[in-house]
């Protein structure tokens, strides 16, 4: 089992599953939820939609996750979860530790070998990069090792700039 950290775009990424930084509304947004549903297609918003009119009617809880298809996008699937939003005065690190863990029960569920994760909660919603890289490794090396015997094989945090993978480096060597 391997846990890494590269500059990429999650959008080209070929892991079984990537995560996506939604919001609870699940219908798009910016940042990289954006940039995977314009790279996923239409399906992607449709099968959003039917998430909101079947099984989260109320949306999706900050901290959970949830899981689509990912159509036209490399990965098989995009495991959506929602990070706390710290511009709301969401500043519980339970509840980003949350969104890693889901996204772990789900991909799990989905028996995917390979998942990637973007810096959830890091972009718009305004936690420290340093923060969520922290709480980022600790939760999935946590997961990991409550979890032996689970599909996952490699989890892969992607981010957009060389200071934010260092930063990721910097908390993988210090775990
Ligand atoms: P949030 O609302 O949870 O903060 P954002 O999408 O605004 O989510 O940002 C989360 C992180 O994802 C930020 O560090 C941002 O730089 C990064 N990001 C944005 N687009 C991409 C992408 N295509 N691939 C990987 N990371 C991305």
């Amino acid at each position: 089992m391997s846990i890494s950290v590269e500059v990429g775009d999650l959008t080209h990424v070929e892991a079984d599953a990537v995560v996506n930084a939604a919001n609870s509304l699940l219908l798009g947004g910016g940042g990289v939820d954006g940039a995977i549903h314009a790279a996923a297609g239409p399906r992607l918003l449709e099968a959003c939609r039917r998430l909101r009119t079947t099984s989260h009617r109320e949306g999706l809880d900050v901290g959970d996750a949830v899981a689509t298809p990912a159509f036209d996008l490399p990965a098989a699937w995009v495991i959506h979860t929602v990070g706390p939003n710290l511009h709301r005065g969401q500043d519980d690190p339970a509840l980003l530790a949350s969104c890693f863990a889901r996204s772990l029960d789900v991909a799990a569920e989905l028996d995917v070998r390979s998942v990637a994760f973007p810096a959830v909660s890091a972009g718009a919603y305004g936690w420290p990069v340093t923060d969520v890289a922290r709480i980022a490794v600790l939760t999935c090396r946590g997961w990991l090792a409550e979890h032996p015997a689970s599909s996952i094989e490699n989890i892969r945090f992607v981010v957009l700039d060389e200071r934010a993978r260092e930063v990721f480096e910097t908390a993988l060597d210090a775990a």
